[in-house]
């Protein structure tokens, strides 16, 4: 294993985790968004990321005490009084350091709406599964996983939701984790 996966492993795995029952944002929920995944859909942006890649676009949400931390039940209950949304993405910040609670919230709109849920990482699917624990029961919640840092040097703006070559649109089987299908 690359020393750069031993580091993001011990990321994942040593991130300061929220109270139970709360999750730390960065910004209010979103909805009626096309750009962050298909369908029409609600956005949860994480407050959080310990992989501050150059050229990040969202650097105020790095910092783990920034942000504003909320009850899970609260998220739920504003996400229900959206109307016609299709899923619900993962935004950050980096959701994998908060996975118990983006779990808890993922299966929430699955069960009580019937959404679909996608997530963005800066950590690849093969680290996110060799972290094992939360972070790879929320992965298994998920149907599509935008994974890998953002890496100036390979931008590419033509891309579906991602920003630069390197990062990959990883279709997912409920449950498994395992990767049906790479965009
Ligand atoms: S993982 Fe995402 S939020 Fe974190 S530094 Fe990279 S681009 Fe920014």
């Amino acid at each position: 294993m690359a020393d750069w996966d031993k580091i993001a492993i011990l990321k994942i795995q040593s991130a300061p985790q929220p109270p139970e029952g709360m999750i730390r944002l960065s910004g209010p929920l979103e909805h009626d968004n096309i750009v962050n995944g298909d369908g029409l859909r609600a956005v949860v942006w994480t407050q959080g990321c310990p992989n501050h890649c150059k050229g990040c676009q969202n650097p105020e949400t790095w910092d783990f005490e920034a942000g504003m931390m909320i009850e899970i039940d609260e998220i739920c209950k504003r996400l229900a009084e959206f109307p016609g949304q299709t899923g619900l993405t993962f935004c950050g910040g980096e959701p994998f350091v908060q996975p118990a609670a983006c779990k808890k919230i993922a299966d929430y709109v699955r069960k009580e709406l019937g959404w679909d849920v996608w997530s963005f990482s800066g950590f690849t699917h093969e680290q996110i599964k060799a972290a094992g624990g939360e972070a790879w029961e929320f992965l298994k919640s998920l149907d599509a996983l935008i994974d890998g840092p953002f890496i100036l040097s390979q931008r590419d703006l033509s891309l579906r939701y991602r920003g630069s070559k390197n990062q990959r649109l990883l279709h997912l089987e409920l449950g498994t984790g395992k990767i049906l299908s790479i965009e």
